[in-house]
């Protein structure tokens, strides 16, 4: 019984100074002015998938892995009061508020989106603008000429441009938009699957930090620049994980190509952990084991120095 009184004390003890821990660091985090939040890790089709009743989304519905939203970034200027999103994802409704609620609270629902390209995962959420639902008036969204081209003359996304529900901003790429005396975003084009419009990543720049965001890319080795060489320049770089390896991979390659984690990690293999500590990993499918926590293939990739984007992180610009 003493023993049993004497665990409960030590059990309680315990409680309480990690939650004073907790308490004091978070005290002395200095609130960033500029940074960049992780609003969603996931492939297009997110986590849990559709179809799937294998053990990755089991996980899911079994209570132990809680939903990823699809891939976006979310751009926070506290100082300029000001946030843009990058991607409008079907979870793009809940990133927005996540946005308000966790970061910054405005009249605006949104400064400025960004839109990579037209796969599912990183544009439909424009509808959340339109009559059905937001259907307020000018909403800025940055898209490269074929993207807005593709908006504007196909439906049901035409109807947010005739009825002012958004303004479509063109980008060009490598051409610079400056945001404020602080923010700077640059598109680049990346080789992809263009069925429906060109593909960009995005260079995000702050007065201190850079950020470099590659969600989707068909291999490396088919981009006219050296990746390495890319990831020196900045800071961060949030860069496609769509798979981790073959095996994950069911389907033809030539459907759906993408760099493995593996293939970066062997990429990045003869460089300072200083530079693979730039490399972040997102843009995960369902399938993909650093969805998982206690994932082996995602701890050994830790501790070659290799980071993975979790929702809720917050990276200083
Ligand atoms: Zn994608
Ligand atoms: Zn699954
Ligand atoms: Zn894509």
């Amino acid at each position: 019984m003493k023993l049993k009184l004497l665990f409960f004390l030590f059990a309680f003890t315990c409680i309480s100074c990690s939650q004073k821990k907790e308490t004091t660091s978070a005290a002395k985090t200095p609130k960033l002015n500029q940074y960049i939040t992780v609003l969603g890790t996931a492939q297009d089709g997110g986590f849990p998938h559709i179809g799937c009743q294998k053990e990755c989304c089991e996980n899911f519905y079994n209570g132990t892995y809680k939903k990823q939203k699809v891939v976006s970034l979310g751009l926070v200027d506290l100082q300029n009061k000001q946030k843009w999103i990058f991607e409008a994802t079907p979870d793009m409704s809940t990133q927005l508020a996540d946005l308000e609620q966790h970061h910054l609270k405005k009249e605006t629902i949104i400064d400025g989106v960004f839109l990579t390209h037209a796969h599912i995962g990183h544009y439909t959420g424009l509808m959340y603008f339109g009559r059905e639902a937001l259907g307020k008036q000018g909403t800025k969204v940055y898209a490269m000429p074929t993207m807005k081209t593709f908006l504007e003359t196909n439906g049901p996304w035409s109807q947010l441009t005739t009825i002012k529900n958004i303004e479509l901003l063109t980008l060009q790429n490598d051409s610079t938009i400056v945001l404020n005396k602080q923010l700077k975003v640059t598109p680049f084009l990346i080789p992809h699957r263009d069925e429906f419009s060109e593909t960009v990543g995005y260079k995000i720049s702050g007065s201190n930090k850079t950020a470099l965001f590659i969600p989707d890319i068909d291999k490396w080795h088919t981009w006219k620049k050296s990746i390495i060489e890319e990831v020196k320049k900045v800071d961060y770089a949030f860069l496609d994980a769509t798979f981790f390896n073959q095996k994950e991979v069911k389907r033809a390659m030539t459907e759906v190509p993408h760099p493995f984690i593996e293939e970066t990690i062997d990429l990045f293999k003869n460089e300072t952990t200083e530079t693979k500590n730039k490399v972040i990993f997102i843009h995960f499918n369902h399938t993909n084991p650093a969805l998982q926590k206690n994932s082996i293939e995602k701890s050994n990739a830790e501790k070659l120095g290799f980071k993975f984007a979790l929702e809720g992180q917050n990276y200083e610009l």
